[in-house]
């Protein structure tokens, strides 16, 4: 009998491959264990064992796997069914999620020999960057990253190193040596073991070298008070040099070792500092404690500043009292030192956070204590942080659970974590909690129909009253000329108060829909699509509209249909033209602005979000970064800019964003004892969303926004696949998409939707073609999925499409 292994490669390869495992090595194989094969002529990777099994021989022979990399599986099993739920239900390999799911760190990379590969065809178009990577490599000889990028000269060459191997240009012979090093100090011990008498005929004996004398002393002083001793603190508390301590050593008297410190040492837990809970909190806590005994699922529906963080807070404890692991999602970028603080201060080092900032050894870190089992009992983390080892996970948190950021884009999975939460959560029996303040439309329903608890927080903390929200008509001012600026006159004036009484402003613009859409500047009219209720893309090179649903093009009219004058104009204008004017109008004031330019470093964000927190700042001018998660206690006015170019934005999750936004947003204003209040500018103030915005009324928004998705069949009563054409030749892109959509269309008839054309549709020399399905959500997904992969079989069997890329976005946003 020989022992096989199936493996899974970190390639967007579908299926497993099987290697066998030399007789020395069977015990050390597991499904989990991590590897490395050798798959084609010359590559080896680091591959994850998904399973193992006995056998006499196989029919086809395979080969041997080259190493164990070490004697304990790096993934549980329980995490290997995860995975697969993920590759399954996205649509994707598994060799996909096994590459989302590892940190880096652990999968080699740095160690990474790269190697030219020879039968590469030019079939793939490489970047200036990817070429000048691409001539230093040689197929014989292979050259780590460093070694690449000296002779490049590029300062970070591991992106198209990337990149080149995704387009088989390059390939990678992996070093067996782990990456990953835990940190270490160097620290001071004795050499053995010596009785009181024999330390002191020590110090005699060093009486003539005063300063080793002194150094021992000042060491065994400090071993007194604890067993670790750092060279370091030795050092400065002695004050002396490292010369005294050489001699020491050579002497034989102390040695010298690596301690490994942990990097999350957030210093000891304080349970204490978890705060009481107020009357509705508590009511609110034992509601969810109630509803989590029946359901799984549980929603805290809470109002912005309630106090949901402090309720999470009260629940992680019971948790980890009763020895369970706790996962507390968050979107990566509410992902603040205020949130982190806050929880550091209550869970110490049982805590651990995992963001896509740290660096792969800190995850690589976290992954190990987490699979080892040792302190961390609960993890913050970003949306990759479902992918972690728990060993004995009790209960999962997803906080703002409607942000569309919990989807991941590009590349595969293409997962929403919230989602994937759910289904870790289930496979662990844990139980999961999502709060927000404005519930996605799809939770919303699970929470109606039973499916989930639900659990009401109508209360502010202390009671501060939501912010009363003023709608300013623009189109009204416009046409009186009184809009001589982005802000209004009343904002102005709100704007003059709150500041003359040291009070703080926040404006918020919508980074989204800048000058894609066209609106006529004489009665706002705004081009929409004949089939999908959804506005029309302008597109500048076209000189067209078009449908990002369902590919539809329009002639942009003369005239605006609506009120005939030729006044049509491209519409939005972004933070940087509001943070000019307001300048202009409030030159005394201290004004910072928040959106993607102004936040790329590592720690401008935290910066510019504590300048305005210690007031340093006065208004913060800031695209929907200001929305999250963040609570500022002197705000007294929030301005929303523009509420119109949310709504137009072509999607039909455009007013659904939109009431969140404006919600979240409006949620930053308000202070003890004082009402904040919101200024709302808009040119159409009695439009049904505006008004149910305008009354904090969720439930009448929600209703209105679900008879439209059920008449034009979208979520939560239609699920929706979108497929991915992309290819070098638009022709022949454009021919495989319209084939696969026909073949389709045989068994789904008109839930097929397109080829259409994406927004952007040709990025990096390749074009791109959508096709969009939409399921009734009662249908069987995986009869659905089957029938997807037959069709595409059938289709893309054609050697003409070899060359065509093809991927499902399940459950896009
Ligand atoms: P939410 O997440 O519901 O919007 P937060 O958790 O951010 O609300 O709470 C809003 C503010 O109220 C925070 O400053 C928080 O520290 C404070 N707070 C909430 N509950 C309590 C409590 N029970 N005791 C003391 N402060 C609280
Ligand atoms: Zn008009
Ligand atoms: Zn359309």
């Amino acid at each position: 009998m020989t022992l096989y292994a199936d493996v899974i490669l970190p390639l967007p390869l579908q299926g497993l491959y099987t290697y066998s495992v030399a007789q020395e090595a069977i015990n050390s194989v597991h499904a989990g264990s991590r590897v490395i094969v050798q798959f084609g002529k010359k590559k080896f990777y680091t591959a994850i064992v998904f399973r193992t099994y006995q056998k006499e021989t196989l029919e086809q022979p395979v080969k041997e796997i080259v190493t164990v990399l070490e004697e304990y599986p790096i993934a549980t099993p329980l995490q290997l069914k995860f995975w697969e739920w993920v590759a399954m239900y996205y649509m994707c390999s598994l060799g996909d999620v096994y590459r989302a799911a590892l940190p880096s760190a652990l999968k080699l990379e740095s160690e990474t020999l790269v190697l030219l590969n020879p039968d590469f065809e030019d079939g793939n178009p490489l970047t200036t960057k990817e070429q000048k990577v691409f001539y230093c490599l040689s197929p014989d000889r292979a050259k780590t990253i460093a070694e690449i990028e000296k002779l490049s000269g590029l300062s970070n060459a591991v992106t198209a190193i990337k990149s080149l191997v995704d387009k088989q240009a390059a390939y990678i012979s992996e070093n067996i040596q782990d990456h990953y090093t835990a940190k270490s100090q160097t620290a001071i011990r004795l050499a053995k073991h010596y009785t009181e008498d024999e330390l002191n005929a020590i110090i005699d004996e060093l009486g003539r070298a005063k300063k080793q004398q002194h150094l021992f002393s000042i060491f065994l002083c400090l071993n007194g008070k604890t067993p670790l001793v750092l060279k370091k603190t030795l050092l400065d508390e002695a004050g002396a040099s490292s010369a005294a301590l050489s001699e020491l050593l050579k002497k034989g008297y102390l040695e010298t070792y690596e301690h490994e410190v942990s990097r999350f040492d957030y210093g000891q837990t304080n349970i204490d500092a978890a705060f009481d809970l107020n009357q509705y909190q508590q009511k609110a806590f034992d509601e969810i404690k109630e509803s989590l005994e029946e359901k799984d699922i549980t929603l805290l529906y809470g109002v912005t500043s309630s106090g949901k963080t402090e309720i999470y807070i009260q629940l992680i404890k019971e948790a980890i009292a009763e020895g369970k692991q706790v996962l507390y999602l968050l979107p990566e970028i509410a992902l603040t030192t205020q949130i982190t603080n806050r929880l550091k201060a209550v869970f110490g080092n049982k805590l651990a956070v995992y963001h896509s900032k740290f660096n792969d050894n800190e995850r690589a870190e976290i992954w190990n204590n987490l699979l080892k089992n040792k302190e961390i009992q609960v993890v913050l983390g970003a949306r990759s942080a479902v992918f972690l080892p728990f060993s004995s996970l009790g209960l999962v948190i997803v906080d703002e659970e409607h942000e569309s950021s919990y989807k991941q884009q590009e590349p595969a999975p293409r997962y929403n974590a919230r989602n994937a939460a759910i289904v870790l959560a289930s496979l662990c029996n844990a139980k999961t909690l999502l709060g927000t303040a404005t519930p996605a439309l799809e939770t919303y329903t699970n929470a109606l129909s039973g499916r989930y608890g639900l659990v009401k927080l109508t209360k502010r903390y202390e009671n501060i009253e939501l912010p009363q929200i003023a709608v300013v008509n623009i189109k009204e001012l416009r046409r009186k000329k009184q809009m001589k600026s982005l802000l209004s006159p009343p904002l102005i004036e709100g704007m003059k108060e709150a500041l003359s009484k040291k009070e703080q402003v926040i404006l918020f613009q919508n980074r989204r829909g800048f000058a894609s859409m066209l609106e006529c500047k004489n009665c706002s009219w705004t081009p929409h699509c004949h089939h999908c209720d959804v506005s029309l893309t302008y597109h500048k090179g076209q000189r067209m509209m078009v449908c990002h649903y369902c590919g539809s093009t329009y002639e942009i009219p003369a005239i605006c249909p609506e009120c005939e004058t030729p006044t049509l104009d491209t519409l939005g204008y972004g933070t940087e033209r509001i943070e000019e004017e307001v300048t202009q109008l409030f030159p005394k004031t201290s004004v910072a602005r928040m959106d993607l330019d102004t936040t790329r470093g590592k720690r401008s964000y935290e910066r510019i979000i504590s300048d305005f927190e210690q007031n340093k700042t006065n208004i913060l001018i800031g695209t929907q970064m200001v929305s999250k998660g963040l609570d500022f206690d002197n705000v007294s006015i929030v301005g929303i800019l523009n509420a119109d170019n949310m709504l137009n934005y072509p999607d039909f999750r455009a007013y659904e964003r939109a009431f969140q936004l404006m919600t979240q947003v409006s949620g930053r204003a308000g202070r003890k004892n004082k009402q904040g209040l919101v200024f709302l500018q808009t040119s159409h103030p009695g439009s049904p969303l505006i008004s149910s915005v305008k009354r904090n009324d969720y439930e009448s928004f929600f209703e209105m926004q679900m008879q439209e998705r059920k008449v034009f069949r979208y979520p939560p009563y239609f699920r929706l696949i979108n497929i991915i054409v992309r290819g070098r030749d638009e022709h022949l892109t454009d021919s495989a998409a319209r084939e696969f959509a026909s073949a389709l269309r045989n068994t789904f008839g008109e839930r097929v939707l397109g080829p259409g054309k994406p927004p952007v549709s040709r990025i990096q020399s390749l074009y791109i073609r959508h096709i969009l399905l939409k399921i009734e959500n009662r249908a069987s997904i995986q009869k659905v999925r089957e029938s997807i992969y037959h069709h595409q079989s059938v289709v893309f069997a054609n050697p003409a499409f070899k060359s065509i890329l093809l991927h499902y976005d399940v459950d896009p946003m």
